[in-house]
């Protein structure tokens, strides 16, 4: 038997039952495949829900603030995702009259759409013979097909497309797809692959010369950015100092508290002495409560969170740079998650009410 048709009988018998598969709507798929890039399939899927309910369809979503988006992809990470979702809808509305072009070429040029994504709503929705590896697909050609060539690299990518054309049943694009995904998902895992009992391992390469762990390339791993955040939490009476993050870094577009950032993790007596924070805060400023240290990792950088609760005598400067808003209104404002679960302690909570007492 050869690769295709072995993939496909497999398929049929493990195909794996997700809720925006056969429903055959482009959006749903869409949807599906915005939130499941960097998110697991267990995590995102009652994201999926929330989006349907919220906004069932592109136009809902296209109307919808780009606040409330927001506000619904809280905890999912890579915001840049949700704002691109929210500027396609527009888009789609705007050009499509509310229906997604079927094709991947118009596909492509929406907000978001990657090849990945791209190649799944066109193969998945519209049954169009294109491509659409994730590392799920990747590893699996890389491995049954010895490819030594590294997949997100222009080079490789061209050359894993070209692979998985030639394999394709253009027939069946849709279920080759899924198929080549569903199969690196459960049976040719990235570790441990399930070699003895695959389908495959009669003509697979990696099983032939024991290179299941060398295939895929991978590109050498850039260096953890270890960064040292201290948030300074201003009371004044029922008002607190937010700021939105504009630069080109981790959340942007999302508020947070005054944030001095370090190399060191700093003490409040510190802290204090740190030249930014006496130019912001100046010396007329009193800690209420510090919080013990909470560690968030993301994909090449780990932070150390630390959030001072303060009160005083603020500095023109202080009030010059951050917005001034009431306590309770925070809630309504897009904040990074760990400045979410921050809110939702036992520390902070009674300073953060969700109505005013
Ligand atoms: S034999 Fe092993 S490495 Fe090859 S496709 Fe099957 S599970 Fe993957």
């Amino acid at each position: 038997m050869d690769f295709t048709t072995t993939l496909l009988s497999w398929y049929e018998a493990h195909a794996r039952h997700l809720p925006w598969r056969g429903t055959g709507n482009p959006y749903h798929v869409w949807l599906s495949e915005v939130i499941l890039q960097q998110t697991r399939v267990a995590q995102g899927t009652a994201y999926y829900f929330r989006f349907l309910e919220y906004f069932p369809t592109i136009r809902a979503l296209a109307d919808a603030p780009l606040d409330l988006v927001m506000k619904c992809w809280q905890g999912l990470g890579y915001y840049t995702r949700a704002r691109n979702l929210h500027k396609a809808a527009k888009l789609v509305v705007a050009e499509y009259g509310g229906e997604l072009p079927n094709n991947y070429e118009a596909l492509r040029k929406l907000p978001g759409l990657g090849p990945y994504a791209a190649g799944a709503v066109a193969s998945f929705a519209f049954n169009e013979a294109v491509p659409a590896l994730d590392g799920n697909g990747y590893r699996v050609l890389a491995r049954v097909l010895g490819i030594f060539e590294i997949p997100t690299k222009p080079a490789g990518q061209r050359i894993f497309r070209e692979r998985c054309l030639e394999l394709m049943d253009r027939q069946r694009p849709a279920d080759f797809n899924q198929a080549l995904i569903d199969f690196g998902a459960l049976q040719c895992v990235p570790s441990s692959p399930r070699c003895a009992e695959c389908p495959m391992n009669s003509f697979c390469y990696a099983y032939a010369h024991a290179k299941q762990h060398v295939l895929p390339l991978k590109e050498t791993p850039n260096a953890l950015r270890v960064r040292y955040f201290h948030y300074i939490i201003l009371l004044e009476n029922n008002y607190t100092y937010i700021e939105l993050r504009r630069t080109k870094d981790i959340w942007h577009s999302l508020y947070q508290f005054p944030l001095i950032e370090t190399d060191a993790p700093l003490t409040w007596d510190e802290l204090v002495k740190n030249t930014q924070f006496k130019t912001l805060f100046g010396k007329r400023i009193t800690l209420r409560e510090a919080v013990a240290e909470k560690v968030q990792k993301l994909t090449h950088q780990e932070l150390h969170l630390r959030f001072f609760i303060v009160e005083g005598k603020l500095t023109a400067t202080c009030r010059a740079q951050y917005e001034r808003i009431e306590r309770v209104a925070i809630h309504a404002h897009q904040v990074p998650i760990s400045i979410a679960k921050f809110l939702a302690s036992e520390v902070a909570a009674p300073y953060f009410p969700t109505q005013m007492q």
